[in-house]
Parts: structure tokens; sequence; C-alpha cells
């Protein structure tokens, strides 16, 4: 990235007075947490013949709950990850209230860390989980502080993490409202997301603002439509 891409970028937050911010996995690297789709991520690794997306679906989950316990907790959860440069950046940009809302892909509740109210966490997150038979909430402790199959205190039930798994739908006030936000964007940023997980990839579509700008290590589906590409790290970019 250099200086030029860097002011341009700043001239456009400078502009902006109702920007939303669309992030994936690469907005996390930075934190120590791995993504999937880079060529050091969790998708160059073999888990025995099987991909994340195959671990991390719902079928997977119902069939295999102990195999699925043992990948989550092994390379979902990093408790003891701290936002970086990019979370700190829009938790200021909220705060001068030019940052209507994040619409995140992540799971690992970095943005809410770093002080953000406005967040759309369309695949949920790992500090909400649940007993699946009768409904009582558990805390993410539940799940790290266990080994094998978590079980619900009141009933035995298994206790399934609040995360969007292949296979399920989103909460659909979550996409409601992350629609709604980009619908009145008047600036999006795309950031650290391969695009090519639905539906949250389509949501962008939503956006009919005037500037759009991309930033990720590669090209995107998004890079056609964008008035500025980065192609370098989201934390450089926006720190
Ligand atoms: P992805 O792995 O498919 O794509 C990540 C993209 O970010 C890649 O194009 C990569 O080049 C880019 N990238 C990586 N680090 C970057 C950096 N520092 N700066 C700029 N670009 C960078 O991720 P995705 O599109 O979010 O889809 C993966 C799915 O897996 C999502 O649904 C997400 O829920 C889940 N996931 C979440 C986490 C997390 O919560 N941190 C981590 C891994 C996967
Ligand atoms: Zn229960």
């Amino acid at each position: 990235m250099d200086a030029e891409q860097k002011a341009a970028l700043e001239k456009i937050i400078d502009l902006s007075r109702r920007m939303v911010f669309f992030g994936g996995a690469g907005v996390s690297t930075a934190s120590g947490i791995p993504d999937f789709r880079s060529a050091d991520g969790l998708y160059a690794r073999d888990f025995d013949g099987l991909t994340p997306e195959m671990i991390l679906s719902k079928s997977f989950f119902y069939l295999h709950p102990a195999e699925f316990f043992d990948f989550y907790r092994a390379y979902m959860v990093h408790p003891a990850a701290q936002p970086n440069a990019a979370h700190r950046r829009l938790y200021q940009l909220e705060r001068q209230d030019k940052l209507r809302g994040i619409v995140t892909q992540n799971i690992d509740g970095l943005h809410r860390q770093a002080g953000n109210r406005r967040v759309y966490e369309i695949h949920g997150t790992i500090y909400e989980n649940a007993c699946i038979d009768c409904g009582a909430p558990y805390p993410l402790e539940k799940i790290t502080g266990s080994s094998g199959i978590p079980r619900c205190d009141h009933c035995g039930g298994v206790v399934k993490p609040s995360v969007v798994l292949y296979g399920e739908a989103p909460d659909k006030y979550v996409m409601m409202g992350a629609c709604r936000e980009l619908s009145n964007a008047d600036t999006l940023i795309v950031a650290g997301t391969s695009l090519t997980v639905e539906p949250a990839a389509s949501l962008i579509k939503y956006f009919t603002g005037k500037h759009l700008v991309v930033i990720n290590r590669e090209p995107t589906l998004a890079d056609d439509r964008a008035d500025l590409v980065i192609r370098g790290d989201v934390a450089e970019a926006l720190a």
C-alpha cells in the first residue's frame, strides 16, 4: 500500500457521514486468529481429509459432536486474542459518529471488545452458547472449561455455540439490521473477506452509496465495483 492510497482512503473517510464496515476473518489475522483462505489459513491444513467447512457444518455437529468440539476449541476459539489497529480505528470512527455500523462475518467478538456497539455479527459469536434441549444460556467458559461434549447443568443436553454453522440460516433480525445499515450507507468499506460465504457476501449488494472501498490482500469479486482497492493489510490501512 502506498502513501497515495492511504491518503485516498483518509479522504473518503473524511467525506463520509454514514460509513459501514463489512469485514471477515482477514480483519482478525493481525490479532493472531487464522482465517480460512489465506496461504497460512485453515484451508491449507489437513484435518483427516475434512475441510473446516465440513467440520463446521450443522450435519457434522449433530453426527460427530465430540470431533466438532475438538476442532472448535482448537481452531475457532481464541479467548486471549486482542483487538488490533483495525478494530481500534473502527471504534474511534463510531465514537466520531462517522461509522454507522459494522457487519462482520467474524465470530471472535473483537469488535465489541474494542468498544463498538453497532455490530451486526451475522455468523454469531463464540460468547453466546445455549443448550439445544432446554435453551439455557451459557458463557464461553462452558465450552473452554470442559472437554469432549459440553453438557447442560439442568437437563444434560448438548450446549451448542450460537454461531451460524454451514447449513444453518443466519438470524433474520441481524440480517435485516445489516441490510438496513448497508442500504443507508454513503460509504462501504469491505475488508479482510474472500466474499465467498453466502448469504453474507451478497449483503453488500444492498449498498448503493457513493464510495466503495475494498481492503484485502487478495483480489475479491467486489474489486470491479470499488472506487478504491487497497491490496494490503487491513490493520495497516486503517491504523
Ligand atoms: P476467508 O478466510 O475466506 O478470507 C479472508 C480474506 O482476507 C482472504 O481473501 C485474505 O487474503 C484476506 N486477508 C487475510 N488477512 C488479511 C489482512 N491482515 N489484511 C487484509 N486482508 C487479509 O474469510 P471470510 O471471507 O471471512 O470467510 C470465512 C468464514 O469463516 C466466515 O464466515 C467467518 O465467520 C469464519 N471465520 C471467522 C474467523 C474469526 O472469527 N476471526 C476466523 C476464521 C474463519
Ligand atoms: Zn438444558
